[in-house]
């Protein structure tokens, strides 16, 4: 059975909520897949950074695999012997006091808002339920009704209202007007460090401190949406610390998962997670034994092939490499360890076009905001891999 019967099949039974690239891939290995036909191509998106250990990682696999042989799910009406253990793990290695797991990205952040909307009205004396969160225009933090409720592009609320209120926006990447929208209701800020979905966009530098300190100053919590930023993608374990700007509220998803399962979290210490009590939040899946011990391998992984200082290496070099290619399509390479995007000029249609010519070539990686091809390969890439990558991108960014 070929490609077009796999597409056929999606087309007539599933959701058209996505328009994919027209590859069917059969089979992973670290950052290479197969498709049906059995062409090879170069993973350069990772299934939106949640591969950053790359395909099917022997080391996640095996305890996946041993795990599975033990206990899958247990659900929080019980204790499992993992929950603890992973718990701790991240807690340690993300320097926080606790951790609430939950499955998806989304949920991770509805979980975040919830807390830090608690913590306001039983901490902090903000009147209950009237509290505001700020986030900034371009924002992509998930698909929920809340979510969508402040996010600024109009396909994702279209049709979907009414919305949920206590959201304000802020221009991307002003500190500045985000210091002059709080108002006594303000509870908390949320961003993404570098905005991922929004086009690969990376506020001017001091702008992560900058949030950090009016945070600080006005007793409001800065929550940092890292689904996509952290566990090495921009060369540091975590997007803040480039600017050394932690967070009270972490949000992790994708990538904690190892590439082979939903595991998200929110990060945060005692004074804040405590305001949740027994019967305030759950979830059936979040925190199961499966998920932990994947979890803790994720970390383990990341930790032991220094996938943060790749990232960093690799990635000054992939957007060097990308820099230097002149090219009459391009406005814009920017980004930062392997999270790299490449702008289209408007005058040359979107970013889509190209991507599809790559994936011909036998790259894989996809348009985000119409303009913007998102260049994210697994953190254990090899530099010949960029390099062969590079001379592919180069011939579809200077062809007719
Ligand atoms: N937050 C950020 C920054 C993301 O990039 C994404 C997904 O792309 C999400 C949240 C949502 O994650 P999920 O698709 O797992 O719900």
């Amino acid at each position: 059975m070929n490609s077009s019967y796999f597409m056929n099949l999606e087309e007539k039974y599933g959701a058209h909520n996505y328009k994919p690239i027209p590859v069917v891939i059969e089979r992973g290995e670290r950052v290479w897949v197969w498709d049906v036909e059995g062409n090879r191509y170069l993973d350069m998106l990772s299934a939106y950074s949640a591969l950053n250990h790359g395909h099917r990682h022997p080391k996640i696999l095996k305890v996946l695999k041993d795990q599975l042989e033990k206990l899958t799910l247990t659900s929080r009406a019980f204790y499992n012997d993992l929950l603890g253990k992973f718990e701790q793990r991240l807690a340690e290695f993300a320097g926080y006091d606790k951790v609430l797991p939950m499955n998806t990205g989304a949920e991770a952040v509805e979980s975040a808002l919830k807390i830090a909307r608690k913590w306001a009205y039983y901490k902090r004396g903000i009147t209950m339920n009237q509290g505001n969160i700020i986030v900034v225009e371009g924002n992509f933090h998930g698909r929920t009704i809340t979510i969508v409720s402040f996010s600024t592009e109009d396909q994702y609320k279209d049709g979907f209202g009414p919305f949920t209120p206590g959201f304000k926006v802020a221009p991307f990447g002003d500190a500045r007007v985000i210091r002059d929208l709080i108002d006594d209701k303000t509870l908390g800020i949320l961003v993404e460090p570098i905005q991922g979905e929004g086009g690969v966009r990376v506020p001017p530098e001091g702008y992560l401190k900058d949030l950090r300190a009016i945070s600080s100053e006005h007793k409001i919590l800065l929550m940092f949406d890292e689904i996509q930023t952290g566990l090495g993608r921009t060369g540091k374990m975590f997007a803040w610390q480039w600017e050394d700007a932690k967070p009270d509220v972490l949000i992790l998803g994708k990538a904690l998962g190892g590439g082979v399962y939903p595991v998200s979290a929110v990060l945060a210490n005692d004074e804040i997670m405590d305001v949740l009590k027994p019967g305030d939040h759950g979830s059936t899946f979040g925190g199961n034994p499966l998920a932990a011990a994947v979890g803790i391998a994720a970390i383990d992984v990341l930790v032991e092939e220094k996938l943060d200082q790749r990232a960093k290496e690799l990635g000054e070099y992939f957007l060097r490499q990308l820099r230097d290619i002149k090219s009459d399509y391009v406005k814009d390479v920017r980004g930062k360890g392997l999270l790299i995007g490449v702008e289209i000029k408007k005058e040359y249609g979107t970013a889509r076009p190209f991507c599809e010519k790559l994936a011909k070539l036998g790259i894989l990686c996809k348009e985000t905001h119409d303009q913007v091809a998102r260049f994210a390969p697994p953190l254990v890439i090899k530099k010949e891999e960029i390099d062969w990558a590079l001379e592919r991108i180069y011939k579809v960014l200077t062809e007719p």
